[in-house]
């Protein structure tokens, strides 16, 4: 359903054939680690940790953490561990997600990812437009533990 390849920003994850709104990517997958094991690592390497609680983070194994940030993502990350498409995905297209649907830190990012809406610095899900948090999470898309604080 999809490959790994060099790209521009760095490498990326990118589809082989059509696929569908609603179809299930990949999961999830690597081992739980703290807050604690996060702030000893380098900026870049703490980017590789997906947060899944307020003190927990999944150490994302590859392929899923090949997976860039896109501003007009066409994927989500649903209950926590399945990466879904929200839109059709072409062949060849770069499949993305917002990273945003999962930080509440202060964690942040620069973002070049030329789409038309790009927040230019990718922070926390409290700090997205507010038609944008409701998109998300109308979608199913927001990590769980954010969801609860925003229902
Ligand atoms: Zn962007």
């Amino acid at each position: 359903m999809f490959t790994t390849k060099s790209c521009r920003h760095g490498r990326g994850l990118f589809a082989t054939k059509n696929i569908a709104e609603g179809t299930s990517i990949l999961e999830i997958t690597g081992k739980k680690i703290t807050q604690a094991d996060v702030d000893k690592r380098s900026y870049k390497e703490a980017a590789n940790a997906l947060q899944i609680d307020e003190e927990l983070y999944i150490d994302f194994e590859e392929p899923g953490v090949l997976v860039n940030h896109s501003c007009n993502p066409n994927a989500g990350i649903k209950e926590d561990v399945f990466l879904i498409a929200i839109k059709d995905i072409a062949p060849n297209e770069e499949i993305t997600w917002d990273y945003s649907t999962s930080v509440d830190t202060g964690w942040t990012m620069p973002c070049h990812c030329e789409e038309k809406n790009c927040r230019k610095l990718v922070k926390d899900f409290a700090s997205l437009p507010k038609k944008v948090q409701k998109k998300y999470l109308e979608l199913g898309i927001v990590l769980r533990y954010i969801t609860k604080e925003f229902q």
